[in-house]
């Protein structure tokens, strides 16, 4: 089959290449419709997590069932079904432990283009296809549903880890597909003011569609003094990462209030280390909580998303600013995701309707 990889650092390009054979509880899948993301980005031309060779990239997709091992027993072939980033092996340790993304070690839950191949295939492989797969609902269309697999439950997580309370104040620092699902889901945790920091156009629009009440420029100067001046020098109880770089959690430890807690969703894809200010951390004593998280995979979790997104709790629609048709086109996508033209939210390949 074809599939659309990452050929070593820096290098992607179309390869041919058998998928893997579907195991007892494991399904073979076709996508209907993919996405590339940021963290594809990330990964190939950062290489943020080392080398790859032949790897075929994507981790969003829906798609349909083509062929399930001999113990699945939910998915037959046929089912249109909605495939989260994260396929964790749901018989491991660290499920016991209450964190699947890291199932048989850390960060090991995210396999599509992490440790195995990827979803911007003619067909792809899914591990334990009972626990890791969802039915999508004809209510919901292609382009949303994709947007459910890493874009909302990795917005929402940003919002979950950051403990908002009824009335919180939160920073959203990063308004990308990521950051939008953070203030869309900070707004439904009971925020209080939502303050956006982001710059491109396209991207202020969606913030305030989802909840933000102000946005901070980050090109406009210092975020952290901006956000001050807007708090009269009080800063926010929450805020969560969707974007910036290697300064950027130093200026979050800054501008939240001490029992504050800084949630970061942000892949870091470039430093050795991220400092913390010592003075704005209490000298480590400011009870400000810092938490950063995978998003959460699996079926239960994407069944309570496709819920909220098929009662109309959540709109996904203004996150598709591209829409394409064709398999062929997923290169196209991908380099659109590198280039980040003004436009751009986030790009759909549509393979199939
Ligand atoms: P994006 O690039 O569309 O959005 C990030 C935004 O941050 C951009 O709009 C950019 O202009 C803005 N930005 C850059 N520098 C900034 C600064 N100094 N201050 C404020 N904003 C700044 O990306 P996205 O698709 O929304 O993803 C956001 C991040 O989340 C990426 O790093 C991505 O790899 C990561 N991610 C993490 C998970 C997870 O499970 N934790 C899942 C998916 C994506
Ligand atoms: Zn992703």
């Amino acid at each position: 089959m074809k599939g659309f990889a990452m050929l070593g650092i820096n290098k992607v390009g179309w390869i041919e290449k058998d998928y893997q054979k579907a195991g007892s509880y494991d399904a073979i899948v076709r996508p209907l419709a993919v996405s590339p993301c940021t963290s594809d980005i990330h990964t190939v031309f950062e290489g943020a997590i080392g080398d790859r060779h032949d790897m075929i990239l994507g981790h969003e997709a829906v798609g349909v069932v083509v062929e399930v091992g001999s113990e699945v027993k939910e998915f037959k072939p046929g089912d249109r079904v909605v495939v989260p980033a994260i396929t964790p092996d749901w018989r491991s340790l660290e499920v016991q432990a209450g964190f699947h993304q890291h199932s048989n070690g850390m960060l090991a839950g995210w396999k599509f283009s992490n440790f195995k191949d990827g979803v911007f295939a003619e067909y792809f492989h899914v591990n334990d296809a009972d626990m890791n797969l969802a039915l999508l609902p004809d209510e919901i269309s292609l382009e949303s549903a994709v947007m459910i697999t890493d874009m909302m439950t990795t917005g929402f997580h940003g919002a979950e880890n950051a403990e908002i309370q009824m009335g919180s104040s939160v920073a959203v620092i990063g308004i990308g597909a990521v950051g939008l699902m953070s203030i869309a889901g900070a707004k439904l945790n009971g925020a209080g003011r939502i303050i956006g920091v982001g710059s491109r156009p396209v991207c202020v629009e969606a913030a305030k569609f989802y909840g933000a009440n102000d946005i901070v420029n980050y090109r406009d100067g210092d975020i952290v003094k901006q956000i001050m001046d807007l708090t009269k020098g009080k800063g926010v109880d929450r805020v969560i990462m969707a974007g910036g770089g290697i300064e950027t959690l130093a200026q979050a430890v800054e501008m939240v209030k001490p029992g504050g807690v800084v949630s970061n969703v942000n892949y870091h894809g470039t430093g050795d280390i991220l400092p913390v200010p010592r003075l704005a951390w209490g000298c480590g004593m400011a009870h400000k909580k810092i938490v950063g998280g995978l998003c959460p995979g699996g079926r239960l979790r994407m069944e309570m998303l496709i819920d909220m997104v098929k009662y109309n709790r959540v709109d996904l629609s203004k996150l598709v600013t591209h829409v394409f048709d064709g398999f062929e086109n997923i290169e196209q996508a991908l380099l659109l995701m590198k280039d980040k033209p003004k436009d751009l939210i986030k790009p759909v390949v549509i393979i199939e309707r």
